[in-house]
């Protein structure tokens, strides 16, 4: 039988655990793994000669990547919950009821189940590789760390940076881990085992005991906690209920035993596993995970027999504001750049750009100062003729302008061989229409990057109607090395992300221009779940931006409601948004975030004021209008696709489960019958389309219906 753990006893008495699991390059908890560990505790248990135990993993960038969230796939209920907590929980109090010193020799990345193995541990040595990440991300998935994680790491660490560690989920280098106390050594990655032998000598069998801190007795723990609740709050808008619990738990766990920690752990996970957010968010972490294996369509035959190659050279036409952002990322994944522009201006500005993203990813511990150093000297600059003799991939980011592109791809063209892929990272342009002229049109394909690139994950790849196979597999390939999340779009305009995008900042910038007050309207979609309101996103991307975008979409989309003129008034005084330094908001006042003053002329001076669920309908239902648009126009082949980009292009409201999993939240036959309301009220534009009105016919939704949840976990609708 293939066996998940490898166990050895060396001559002194340590027993070592090596975790690798059989044909992945991953180790996680799954059922047959915690049966195994198990029996290895048996044996651990009662080996009188033993001194200590060493747990490792064998994977080169893996130590235990948390537990087997596929539980969540199935029929989730309250017992088949408890029952995988108590195990989980009740093998790792055996780790760290061993009677000798235990050590966690951590490689790779050691996540929520995978931290709380390694806090059952005695001591927990890190390797200094980059790819060793510690954390208790649970909380991002609207879950608590319930292996004994919410209980021990702030009895190990202290309140305040368990807190800090628990309720944001974020993953912490091995330095970073070290600075908090997370874990005790860091040293090199050969020397871990030799290392974790070493301590075990130094403890000559004694358990290492627990060090008190200040911080985990009143009144400094009840402040603590005040002030988590009240960060906690500002941050999730009352949506996640995950890190309130959490906080809630962790700090109980100072005060009781931790018997009954455990319990509060698994009561508390139960409570927020039964919730329609954690069931969105933990959806979410299946839809990436989907994102990651994508393949070609079936009716494109079979993908090409020979495995995709990596990409070590590229060459990025246009060192503008896209530009800059792909040669930085591409080359902060090792890929050698050539970022061409059509003078030195541009190109210093982008360099410049380019080593600011660098210092930055520095500061946050991303990456080595020589790292950095090296991915930065990865980038050529050049402004005349290009040598495309090494040239593996082509992605141009040039101005949006049809006519220029297809001149950039004709010269490319004449220039390289007949299978260079050749990408766009056009916004709105079509990709046919820049194939249109080529002699080889099946090698252009969209490789469509969000902006900011460096955190955005999202990439569209766009689908011409004459890209072939090897094109789409290689695109594929290539947002895969880069580690980005690919969806697969067809050529319409806006794509996907843009499409339902642009309509919602159109209405914003209507509802703006009628004499509803900025803040409403940004604070209603605040509350609503988005990341920032409808007019500040617009103001990020630029007014001229997506002025452009808009008349693209409107021209290309004949129900789209027609863009007003405010933008193009606003973008004559030079106000483009943020970069300008004036939008809808001002970025040059002091306290950046109030309101443009000047602004007050474009709209009635009385302010409008509705109940807030018709502001609100208003912004989402345009949304999911167009979102339902995609399905029934084939943009994206599944629903799950469209809720995908959303969340992961935009950051829409991920614990709604994205536009058409709330539009089956909302029912099908509500959407309906608001958007026949707004339109008989408001305007034409908010006509339900055909595929909704259908749906509402036959009673159809865009999933299968979940069962009812026992929770009572719900917001009112909005
Ligand atoms: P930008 O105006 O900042 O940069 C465009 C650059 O292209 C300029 O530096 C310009 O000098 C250069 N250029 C013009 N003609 C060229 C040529 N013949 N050869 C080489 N370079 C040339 O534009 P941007 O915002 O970086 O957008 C670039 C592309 O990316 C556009 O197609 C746009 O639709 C798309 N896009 C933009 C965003 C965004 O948020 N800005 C997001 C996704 C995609």
């Amino acid at each position: 039988m293939d066996e998940n753990i490898q166990r050895e006893v060396s001559d002194a008495g340590v027993a070592i655990l090596t975790f690798d699991r059989p044909g992945s390059t991953a180790n996680i908890f799954d059922e047959g793994t915690l049966d195994e560990l198990n029996e290895h505790l048996d044996f651990l248990e009662t080996e009188k000669r033993l001194k200590g135990l060493i747990i490792r993993s064998a994977k080169s960038r893996i130590f235990v990547a948390g537990a087997d969230l596929k539980i969540f796939t199935q029929e989730v209920s309250a017992e088949r919950i408890a029952v995988a907590i108590e195990r989980g929980q009740k093998t790792f109090d055996r780790i760290a009821r061993l009677p000798y010193p235990t050590i966690a020799a951590i490689h790779g990345v050691a996540l929520g189940g995978g931290f709380e193995i390694a806090l059952a541990c005695d001591y927990r040595i890190a390797s200094s590789d980059s790819e060793t990440k510690v954390g208790l991300p649970e909380t991002n998935l609207g879950i608590l760390p319930a292996w004994g994680g919410s209980t021990r790491l702030p009895k190990l660490i202290g309140l305040p940076n368990a807190v800090e560690a628990i309720l944001s989920g974020r993953q912490y280098s091995a330095q970073q881990a070290i600075d908090r106390g997370m874990v005790d050594s860091v040293v090199h990655r050969e020397q871990l085992t030799t290392a974790a032998g070493r301590r075990i000598q130094q403890s000559a069998g004694q358990k290492r005991s627990q060090r008190t801190h200040i911080s985990n007795r009143p009144p400094l723990s009840q402040m603590i906690k005040k002030r988590a609740e009240k960060k906690a709050a500002a941050r999730t808008h009352g949506h996640y209920p995950a890190p309130l619990k959490a906080l809630e738990v962790a700090y109980a766990s100072l005060s009781v035993s931790h018997q009954q920690s455990l319990e509060n752990e698994k009561n508390g996970f139960i409570e927020l596993a039964l919730s329609e957010t954690a069931q969105n968010l933990i959806g979410l972490f299946f839809l990436q995970e989907r994102a990651k294996k994508l393949q070609i369509p079936q009716e494109l035959g079979p993908a090409p027999a020979a495995p995709v190659q990596a990409v070590n050279r590229a060459l990025v036409v246009g060192a503008g504001l896209m530009g800059a952002g792909i040669a930085q990322w591409l080359s902060s994944r090792g890929i050698h750049v050539i970022l061409k522009d059509i003078g030195p201006a541009p190109l210093g500005t982008a360099m410049q750009t380019i080593a600011k993203l660098y210092r930055e990813a520095v500061k946050r511990y991303l990456l080595s100062q020589v790292a950095a150093r090296n991915a930065f000297d990865r980038i050529l600059p050049i402004f005349e003729e290009v040598p495309l003799l090494q040239i593996e991939l082509v992605i141009e980011a040039a101005v949006e302008k049809l006519d220029l592109k297809k001149q950039i791809f004709a010269d490319l063209e004449s220039r390289v061989t007949s299978k260079l892929v050749l990408a766009s990272n056009t916004s709105a342009l079509s990709i046919d229409a820049i194939a249109e002229s080529l002699e080889h049109p099946e090698r252009v394909v969209g490789i469509h990057f969000f902006n900011p690139v460096h955190r955005m994950q999202l990439v569209e790849i766009v689908r011409g109607t004459r890209t072939d196979a090897a094109t789409l597999s290689a695109a594929i390939g290539f947002v895969r090395q880069i580690g980005k999340l690919p969806v697969l779009v067809k050529d319409s305009p806006g794509f996907l992300v843009n499409r339902i995008l642009l309509p919602y900042m159109v209405e914003a910038v209507r509802l703006f221009a009628i004499g509803y007050r900025i803040e409403s309207i940004d604070r209603a979609m605040l509350d609503f779940g988005m990341p920032m309101g409808p007019l500040r996103l617009t103001d990020e991307v630029g007014l001229d931006v997506a002025e452009h975008v808009a008349k693209e979409l409107e021209s290309r989309v004949k129900h789209l409601a027609p863009l007003n003129d405010t933008l193009g008034k606003m973008i004559s005084k030079g106000w483009l948004g943020r970069k300008s330094g004036k939008g809808f908001y001002d970025y040059d006042s002091r306290g950046e975030g109030k309101t443009n003053s000047q602004l007050g002329h474009m709209h009635p001076a009385e302010p409008k004021t509705v109940p807030e669920g018709d502001l609100r309908d208003r912004l989402v239902l345009v949304m999911v209008n167009e979102a339902a648009r995609t399905i029934e126009e084939k943009v994206v082949e599944a629903p799950e696709e469209v809720d995908f980009g959303m969340i992961m292009g935009t950051g829409w409201a991920p614990f709604r489960g994205g536009p058409l999993r709330f539009a089956d939240h909302l029912g099908i036959a509500t959407v309906v019958s608001r958007l026949n309301n707004l339109r008989d009220r408001v305007a034409p534009y908010f006509a339900p389309c055909q595929l909704l009105t259908e749906m509402v016919n036959r009673g159809g939704t865009f999933y299968p219906q979940r069962k009812p949840l026992p929770s009572t976990q719900t917001e009112p609708d909005p």
